[in-house]
């Protein structure tokens, strides 16, 4: 079987300076808000070209605490608007209903899956106060269009880059755009660590020093609580192991890029649309994303031939239990995407022999 992504030889490509970081940790007798979590915040704040970087549990606390933080600092209240795109992962909606504010979902662009700056612009209404944009399976979303917007109507904006470490626009990388910027480190995502792990990017100051008091019960100074906060931080010992990652991130990004080049060339099927692909380095190929109106017969004829597909995503959130108030809404371009897409194997460690058995029988497939 082709995995559809198999972590344990990204992981074993780097054991040795694993084993040497983690040994390092262990040695160190320091576990938590050490030295290797204020490390890997510098090297990855400077990777993403912003001031500041606020390692944090997970990219689900990465966003909550981020649009709490606004809360935190009136900048949002209960109940304000924050337009979202209605086909995304459902940890941004989370972020939202977590606070209370309310989520206003909006179609996405059908070609590249992000918010589409026309659609969003007609969400806006005198309550919308944010926009959570999501770089959705690696792509870039469109950010100079979006922070227009945002500066024409004083919205704030915060990026979901939780699966697009690295992708930029004109050399301006996801995570410098917005207001600010949740990033996910869980082991699947770009940049992974061997557990969980997430980080807020921002440049600025005032709002970083919240987000790390409020990850930290709330407190900003050893035993003084300015807020009701939570325990959200990241680990000495996946930060030693982020930076290990870090410094390969760029090579793995190239080799994601090759493998989608080697799909787009070589899937020929009049029946499968393939992903739209706009500058090179906008796309960092979190997820290769194909569409078929047949989508689960195309996943059975390529588990046939032993290449493992999985479905990003079966459900939109809207249709989810967990937002049961929305099961009656209406989003059809969400919900085609929904009943459509296929993610094919793409991976820093992908052969280029797996490559061409993946596009084979990709071309190789008839929907009758
Ligand atoms: C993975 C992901 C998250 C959540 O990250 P976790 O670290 O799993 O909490 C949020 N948004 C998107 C788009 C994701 O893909």
């Amino acid at each position: 079987m082709i995995p559809f992504l198999d972590l344990k030889a990204i992981n074993q490509q780097y054991r040795d300076e694993l084993v040497e970081a983690g040994t390092r940790v262990i040695d160190s007798g320091w576990y938590i808000q050490g030295q290797e979590v204020e490390a890997f915040e510098r090297e990855f704040a400077d990777y993403c070209g912003t001031q500041h970087c606020i390692g944090v549990a997970n990219g689900l606390d990465a966003l909550t605490l981020t649009l709490r933080a606004w809360k935190e600092q009136g900048r949002l209240k209960e109940g304000d608007e924050v337009i979202v795109p209605a086909n995304t992962y459902i940890a941004s909606v989370l972020a939202i209903t977590e606070n209370r504010l309310k989520p206003i979902l909006v179609e996405p662009d059908e070609a590249t899956f992000n918010l589409c700056p026309e659609k969003t612009a007609a969400a806006i209404t005198p309550d919308t106060k944010a926009i959570l944009a999501v770089h959705l399976y690696g792509q870039i979303a469109p950010m100079k269009e979006i922070m227009a917007l945002a500066k024409a109507h004083n919205l704030l904006v915060l990026e979901d880059a939780a699966q697009a470490h690295g992708a930029s626009i004109e050399g301006k990388k996801a995570g410098s755009w917005g207001d600010a910027a949740g990033f996910s480190f869980y082991p699947g995502k770009n940049l992974g660590a061997l557990g969980d792990g997430g980080a807020v990017t921002t440049d600025d100051a005032d709002l970083a020093k919240t987000i790390r008091a409020l990850g930290n019960y709330g407190s900003h100074k050893k035993y003084e609580n300015r807020y009701q906060g939570v325990n959200s931080r990241l680990d000495e010992i996946q930060a030693a192991m982020l930076r290990v990652k870090l410094r390969h991130l760029d090579e793995e990004i190239e080799h994601r890029r090759k493998v989608a080049e080697h799909y787009l060339a070589n899937i020929d099927n009049p029946v499968i649309q393939l992903p739209a692909a706009g500058e090179r380095e906008s796309h960092v190929w979190h997820l290769f994303v194909v569409r078929t109106d047949k989508r689960d017969e195309l996943q059975q004829h390529l588990s046939e031939n032993h290449v493992q597909t999985l479905i990003h995503y079966p459900l939109p959130p809207h249709k989810q239990q967990a937002y049961v108030e929305w099961t009656t809404l209406n989003y059809p371009i969400t919900e085609s995407i929904h009943g459509s897409v296929l993610s094919l194997p793409i991976g820093p460690t992908l052969s280029f022999a797996d490559m061409k058995i993946v596009a084979g029988s990709c071309s190789a497939w008839s929907d009758n």
